[in-house]
């Protein structure tokens, strides 16, 4: 299993100067390799590929006064990185897709650079990253590193910096609890579960998007292409940063949490019909952040051993979870559901217990023994799923 780790990096003056350099070394690469691939296409015909330009490394060393000092795997993984752009555009030619030719990188579109073996270019040394022709790193280690370290990412992001470890990490199975849950995204609140739990947006979020907002205000009062501007984007850029990152830690609290607690946990697959839901989300939390919710639901489970289950978003809030009446005219403002089953509940609960049921019986019989599991509440898109 493989596992990303990120930390922030603080480089001396010198090492982020060489850095920079690296950066800019990598994006010339790059751009030369791909201007050679078009080239000899348009005027010969001839397709170049990987190996091909893995050859120039050799020659790139040789011949760039800087390049001289950069290990070889960073612009090996140049070449490579610009391989699977090309990849993806064939693959999206074949698919009769909009391809979009891969294109030529400015200073502003280019941003990290790699390696790929650890202890050939670079090494975890005490507290310090050691990075070839670059020296020892202090990084912020704010958690340990798991597994056996694999490659590494130098990123450059609103001025700061970032080492991004890939690790081979061992499952580590949790013991099993009985429970089972679904998990719905809330319209008041972020998350809203069939055990009646109600999970909230943090007080922090709603301030955060405020100050964004002055910030980016501020950014369109400046006069395009002064230094001003530039030192408001830059600003903007860094508390963007921490408030993504900021979600992102709160989120995966969040998907710890579930892990931890349930066997089972059944959610939306939004992708089915997010156009219908989108404006449903615009206020959450979740709005851009359901999918990396999911996404880290989807590796903890895999790592715990837990079962992820997505099932079809259609009705979920319209449907008893009682007795299956749909009803017809529920809008956004009824954030309390009854029926005349007797059944009264909050709808984003009720919602929630509708996805779990939908999770469990969705082969057609009742996978779990729980009293109210056999209420019909399949719909008939859902059978079909
Ligand atoms: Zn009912």
């Amino acid at each position: 299993m493989i596992k990303a780790f990120q930390y922030r990096i603080d480089p001396s003056k010198t090492q982020r100067k060489q850095m920079e350099q690296t950066i800019e070394t990598c994006r010339r690469f790059y751009n030369d390799c791909l201007a050679e691939r078009k080239t000899a296409y348009e005027e010969q015909g001839i397709t170049i590929g990987k190996y091909a330009q893995l050859r120039k490394v050799k020659e790139l060393k040789a011949t760039d006064l800087f390049a001289t000092k950069v290990h070889s795997h960073v612009f090996q993984i140049v070449v490579t990185d610009l391989d699977k752009a090309f990849q993806a555009f064939f693959r999206r030619a074949k698919a009769g897709k909009k391809p979009g030719y891969p294109r030529f990188k400015g200073k502003e579109r280019f941003d990290s650079f790699g390696y790929k073996e650890y202890g050939n270019g670079f090494k975890v040394d005490g507290r310090r990253l050691r990075l070839s022709g670059i020296g020892r790193v202090a990084g912020r280690w704010h958690r340990p590193i798991e597994g056996e370290i694999k490659t590494l990412r130098i990123r450059r992001k609103a001025g700061d910096w970032y080492a991004s470890f890939t690790c081979e990490v061992a499952p580590t199975p949790l013991s099993k609890t009985g429970k089972v849950v679904g998990v719905n995204v809330g319209i008041s609140s972020l998350l809203a579960t069939s055990d009646g739990e109600l999970i909230e947006n943090p007080k922090w979020y709603r301030e955060g998007q405020a100050k964004l907002r002055v910030l980016q205000r501020r950014v369109s009062r400046r006069k395009t292409g002064g230094t001003n501007r530039r030192k408001a984007v830059l600003i903007l850029q860094k508390y963007h940063e921490y408030v993504t990152n900021q979600r992102r830690d709160y989120l995966n609290k969040v998907a710890t949490q579930l892990i931890s607690k349930y066997d089972l946990i059944a959610i939306e697959d939004l992708q089915i019909n997010n156009m219908v839901r989108n404006h449903h989300l615009a206020k959450s939390i979740l709005d851009g952040g359901w999918g990396y919710l999911a996404q880290r639901l989807t590796d903890k489970a895999v790592e715990a051993d837990r079962e992820l289950v997505r099932v079809s978003p259609a009705n979920t809030s319209k449907t008893c979870s009682v007795c299956g009446y749909v009803f017809e005219n529920l809008s956004l403002s009824n954030r309390w559901v009854t029926c005349d089953c007797e059944m009264s509940l909050n709808r984003d609960v009720n919602a929630a217990i509708n996805i779990l049921k939908r999770a469990i019986t969705r082969d057609g019989q009742s996978r779990w023994d729980l009293p109210w599991a056999d209420t019909p509440c399949v719909s008939k898109e859902t059978a079909a799923l």
